[in-house]
């Protein structure tokens, strides 16, 4: 009988699921992806869950329960670093505890630890004790990575080219590419961009409303990094200097005409990097900025009202005033 493994669609899936998906399939495991977020998986996640932690993840932990009566593993690392001197935010690191103890009768966990904040050389050892929960043959291990790692190249490829994680995940037909929309750049937490129902479809709706959508994904780590590098000081999140880069990068950028941020309530990391991200913006440009907060309570029409009032000034400012600031001072451009 094959062996079945649990990943939650939820929190890293968007950023690596390509990887280990194929790197299970390579060892010849069933991989079972949960089912898209609903407000089943919320409202479970949200009563098994502790009360302070975030809204991305106690729906990860509605996408472990969807999961656990259905495989023979779950897939809960605890990711403490994805880059060198770098940490992601520490509710990763305690991940597998806050599942174990919060949710009952759950399968067993494969909770290895990844830390790459000295270095990367502990990679083997990594992808060792994964794959030894499915086999002992070295070797087939290592191949399957190395596969594995083929497909997520891929994936970032065409990221890199302009599609959305979300659109190829999905198998979605949309591109990305139509030049004549107004482009928005779309910055948050991958977990919270790209779910459709934490982020209330945030992405359809700017499309629908003739937008291009673009986010932090579509920018080279080069750019990023050249812009992030003229803060005051290191952003030592990963994720955080990503966010800030990207908001730095679109205000060289022409065709780009406004940023949304997407936040979740009660993440102290959104409410840091979003503060930064608004005040350069509001000072060195003058760019329309919206912040959407949401948490488990957002209602729709409230989300539909700020997008639209948002688009609405952007119109606006393109027919009247095209050097009126979205900010409330008048800049001219030159
Ligand atoms: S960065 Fe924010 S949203 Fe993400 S896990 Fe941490 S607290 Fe939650």
């Amino acid at each position: 009988m094959t062996i079945k493994v649990g990943i939650p669609r939820g929190l890293m899936y968007h950023v690596y699921y390509p990887l280990w998906a194929k790197f299970f399939e390579n060892l010849e495991v069933e991989v079972v992806l949960s089912d898209k977020t609903n407000k089943k998986i919320i409202d479970d996640g949200v009563k098994n869950c502790v009360d302070e932690a975030c809204l991305p993840v106690k729906i990860y932990h509605g996408h472990v329960i969807n999961l656990k009566d259905r495989v023979d593993y779950i897939f809960v690392p605890r990711i403490m670093s994805v880059e060198k001197n770098e940490f992601i935010c520490p509710k990763f690191c305690g991940l597998p505890e806050m599942v174990k103890y919060s949710i009952k009768g759950i399968p067993k966990l494969i909770e290895t630890t990844i830390n790459f904040r000295s270095s990367r050389k502990d990679l083997k050892k990594i992808i060792y004790e994964i794959g030894s929960h499915f086999t002992q043959n070295m070797k087939k291990i290592e191949l399957a990575y190395e596969r594995a790692l083929g497909d997520y190249h891929a994936y970032k490829d065409l990221i890199k080219k302009g599609m959305l994680p979300i659109d190829i995940l999905e198998n979605k037909s949309y591109r990305n590419r139509n030049s004549n929309f107004r482009k928005i750049l779309l910055l948050g937490h991958s977990y919270t961009m790209y779910d459709g129902h934490i982020s209330m479809d945030v992405i359809d709706k700017l499309r629908k409303n003739g937008c291009t959508v673009i986010t932090q994904d579509s920018f080279s780590s080069q750019y990023i990094n050249e812009k992030a590098n003229t803060l005051d000081k290191k952003m030592f999140w990963t994720f955080g200097r990503q966010i800030i880069g990207a908001g730095l990068c679109a205000m060289d950028q022409r065709d780009i005409v406004g940023v949304v941020y997407l936040s979740s309530f009660a993440c102290g990391l959104d409410s840091v990097i979003g503060d930064i991200i608004e005040r350069r913006i509001r000072r060195e440009s003058n760019l329309p900025f919206m912040l959407l907060t949401v948490d488990e309570h957002t209602g729709e029409a409230g989300v539909n009202t700020r997008i639209e009032a948002f688009l609405d000034m952007i119109r606006w400012r393109e027919k009247n005033e095209a050097n009126f600031s979205a900010h409330g001072k008048h800049l001219s451009i030159h």
